[in-house]
């Protein structure tokens, strides 16, 4: 792509004649009975932000887009996390031995059974997809078994994890979890539906891809979510743990299936019927268009880094998903490295007014 060129033709988008529209053109403007409902901001330079350095014709490596890496900011906040956690266990622990279970020291017998409450609680999220749910096999579910399969594969795993799909009741949510030595997936049966033909098996290999990538990085191991037992107490450093952990899956999921990021997010953002109408583009642009304190504020206490954020990482390939602060640039083109700045983003700046009725007041 000439990097001269101010805002590209979407090579997506095709005219009539099956052509992509020339910029300016008549098929590129929108049909007269059809006006565009947007604007873009008023700070949006024309012709899109600038590519940042190195990024474009300059080969900036494009070092998330081959074999999974580890989100650069999991260690460092795992271990935070982890010294916090043994500082609560030793405390406790200091409590019981100096036989202070007065005050503080209850707290502290409550804190000792953690190991145990831990344990209890992997085992019967394990029985329970065992018991109610609808297990893949190579003769059920075919297809999801051969994607768990698959996945577990390319990331070296010696074992298949154990698939199960649970009734959904409409919710789109999937995880993956451990007990004991056994490791496991378990997909509501509304997101697994995305996979069928007549829908989007890519987004659904992208999901499985990206829950066997959790065991694949050791989320889901005893001594890990024990270690780690703290972080959904704490507000901001266990959230950010968390982010990085699910960037870090994503990774996998990329790696998995490239192909099926735009419609992870399409499925994660509009459910199953929508996820092929959603714009990927739209949505990840609308990461760096679409800033602000509160938005900022939303990522911040999320357990997952915010759709349009995760949208922007897993298509700009060259950098590490944001964990605190919006990217700052758009870009476009998947992976690879060939990333272009994004052309005006289609953003509800303001706010269409609309013209006063007839003879109204
Ligand atoms: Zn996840």
């Amino acid at each position: 792509m000439d990097m001269a060129e101010p805002n590209p033709p979407r090579p997506d988008i095709p005219d009539a004649a099956g052509q992509p529209a020339a910029p300016g053109s008549a098929a590129d403007r929108p049909p007269a009975d059809h006006p565009p409902t947007y604007y873009p901001p008023a700070d949006y330079p024309p012709g899109g932000y600038p590519a940042p350095p190195g990024i474009g014709g300059s080969g900036h490596p494009a070092a998330f887009a081959g074999p999974p890496r580890r989100h650069p900011g999991e260690i460092p906040l795992l271990v935070i996390v982890v010294l916090i956690t043994a500082a609560i266990y030793i405390g406790a622990l200091t409590s019981v031995m100096l036989g202070d279970l007065t005050g503080l020291g209850r707290y502290a017998l409550v804190a000792l059974t953690l190991p145990f409450v831990v344990w209890v609680g992997r085992g019967v999220t394990w029985a329970s997809p065992r018991v109610n749910g609808i297990q893949m096999t190579p003769t059920q579910f075919p297809e999801g078994y051969a994607m768990v399969r698959e996945a577990a594969a390319r990331y070296g795993l010696r074992e298949v994890p154990d698939g199960f799909v649970v009734l959904g009741n409409g919710q789109i949510n999937a995880f993956a979890s451990g007990h004991q030595f056994r490791r496991y997936v378990v997909v509501y049966s509304d997101m697994f539906e995305v996979g069928g033909a007549a829908r989007n098996p890519d987004a659904l290999r992208f999901i499985i891809g990206h829950e066997v990538g959790h065991i694949a990085a050791g989320h889901v191991s005893f001594w890990r979510q024990l270690g780690t037992v703290t972080m959904q107490y704490m507000p901001v450093l266990g959230k950010a743990l968390s982010r990085s952990q699910e960037y870090t899956a994503d990774n996998y999921g990329y790696y998995n299936r490239p192909a099926g990021a735009p419609g992870a997010i399409g499925l994660l953002g509009g459910g199953k019927y929508l996820c092929g109408e959603v714009d990927f583009d739209q949505v990840a642009d609308r990461a760096s268009a679409d800033r602000g304190l509160f938005t900022w504020l939303v990522n911040l206490q999320a357990s997952h880094p915010v759709l349009t954020w995760r949208a922007a990482a897993l298509r700009n390939r060259t950098r590490a998903g944001a964990l605190f602060f919006a990217p700052s640039v758009a870009t476009r083109g998947i992976g690879g490295g060939a990333v272009v700045p994004a052309p005006a983003v289609p953003t509800f700046a303001e706010q269409e007014v609309l013209a006063p009725p007839p003879g109204g007041r």
